[in-house]
Order: structure tokens, then C-alpha cells, then sequence
């Protein structure tokens, strides 16, 4: 299938991701991971986001929506795939949903994770990740099997720069003015589904199983 995971930072959508990714053989797109990828190697794309990452802003959507619908050009013909964190508002929607038409592979259905900001910060308080695989952890919910490593490619896990408190509180109003309308343009094209994401990984894991079973079943 072709997906959206939708949702606040925070939410699990990146574990789902991964999970999902993992389960079905669908290549998952992560746009933070793929930031701070460029950040990290300091390319002319990292250079133009940093500021914008480390401020908890959205970078212009011009950079990133470049970056990842070449990204998606490149996953194989009826493959299906997972966005992580792409689109973040309504011109990379459109943009996306433009680029996808060319290609004859239109989203299917789009994920919308909820949970209460309280549980918000206490998550990403405890979010560690790997910035090789991009895989993520947290300490308390989610540990690594050894502390601090990662368990898919044993590098050295790390706290995000944005992942401080007062960056999160940023974000999550980045988050409720620039991305949160994206849940009407997507309810109007009858593709969004609400997950509970305040539950455990796994519960979270088999809601997310029933609704593509009903995605399925409908498409
Ligand atoms: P994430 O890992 O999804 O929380 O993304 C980390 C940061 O990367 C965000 O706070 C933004 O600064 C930037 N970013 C990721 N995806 C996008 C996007 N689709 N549009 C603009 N900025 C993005």
C-alpha cells in the first residue's frame, strides 16, 4: 500500500513506519531522517535546513518537497511505500498528490496518530535515535536490547538537538498551524483514519493492521 503517517511529533509514527516497513517489504521515507541525513554531511539541501531543524520550523517547502519526491520516483513500480513526516502542509500535499498522479500510484490511505501533548513530552523526553539507520527508541517504552546502541546496526544511539523541551513545544505548534490542515484536505478525499497512538507499540501495531485490512478491503 501507499501511505501517509499523519500526526504531531512524537505520536510513534516512525516506529509504525519502521514496523510496517519491516512487515511488508514497503520502503519507508523518513523526511526528518532524510534532514538530518544532509545535515549531518553538511550538503547545500542540510546547509539550506539546519537552522529551520534546529529551531523546530518547517524548512521551505520547496527544499524538502524536491528531496523527497525524487526520493519516491526512485522506489520501484508497484511497490507500495510509507511517507514518515512528508507531506507537512497543504502546497506539499498538493505537490505530492501532483507528482504521484504522474506516476500513476496515488496515496491510499493516510494515518492520522493522536495523543494528548502531556504524553507528547514525556515521550520525546525519552526518544533516543540512530542517526545511521534512522531507527528510534525511547528509554522508558521502547528501550535498545544494550543501552545506548542501536539494535539494527549497533550505532551509537543519540538525543535529538530538537528533541529539548522547548524546541518540542515549538514544534507541536508548527505542528497545529502548518500541519494539522492537512487532516481536512485528506478527510475530504475519504483517505484519513484516526489511530489511538497512546496505547503500547503493539497495540498500536494491530490497530494500525485493522484499519489497512479495511483500507484494503475498501480500495
Ligand atoms: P521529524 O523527524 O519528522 O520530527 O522532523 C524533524 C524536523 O525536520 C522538523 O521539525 C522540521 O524542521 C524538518 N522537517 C521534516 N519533515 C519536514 C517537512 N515535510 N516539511 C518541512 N520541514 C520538515
Amino acid at each position: 500500500m501507499r501511505l501517509i503517517l499523519l500526526g504531531p511529533p512524537g505520536t510513534g509514527k516512525g516506529t509504525q513506519a519502521q514496523r510496517l516497513s519491516d512487515r511488508h517489504g514497503w520502503p519507508m521515507l523518513s523526511s526528518g531522517h532524510v534532514l538530518r541525513t544532509e545535515i549531518q554531511a553538511n550538503s547545500e539541501i542540510g546547509r539550506k535546513a539546519a537552522q529551520y531543524v534546529s529551531a523546530g520550523a518547517l524548512v521551505p517547502d520547496e527544499v524538502i518537497t524536491g528531496v523527497m519526491l525524487a526520493a519516491v520516483a526512485k522506489i520501484k513500480a508497484g511497490s507500495g511505500f510509507i511517507l514518515d513526516g512528508f507531506p507537512r502542509t497543504v502546497p506539499q500535499a498538493e505537490a505530492l498528490d501532483e507528482g504521484l498522479r504522474a506516476q500513476t500510484r496515488p496515496i491510499q490511505g493516510v494515518l492520522d496518530f493522536q495523543m494528548g501533548d502531556d504524553l507528547i513530552v514525556k515521550r520525546i523526553a525519552g526518544r533516543r535515535v540512530c542517526n545511521r539507520c534512522g531507527n528510534t527508541y525511547n528509554v522508558e517504552f521502547l528501550p535498545p536490547k544494550a543501552k545506548d546502541v542501536c539494535d539494527r546496526c549497533g550505532e551509537t544511539l543519540v538525543q535529538r538537538v530538537d528533541d529539548r523541551e522547548d524546541v518540542v513545544l515549538t514544534r507541536l505548534k508548527t505542528y497545529r498551524a502548518q500541519t494539522a490542515p492537512l487532516v481536512e484536505f485528506y478527510t475530504r478525499k475519504g483517505l484519513l483514519r484516526r489511530v489511538d497512538s497512546s496505547a503500547a507499540a503493539p497495540a498500536v501495531e494491530a490497530e494500525v493492521a485493522r484499519i489497512l485490512a479495511s483500507l484494503g478491503e475498501a480500495g
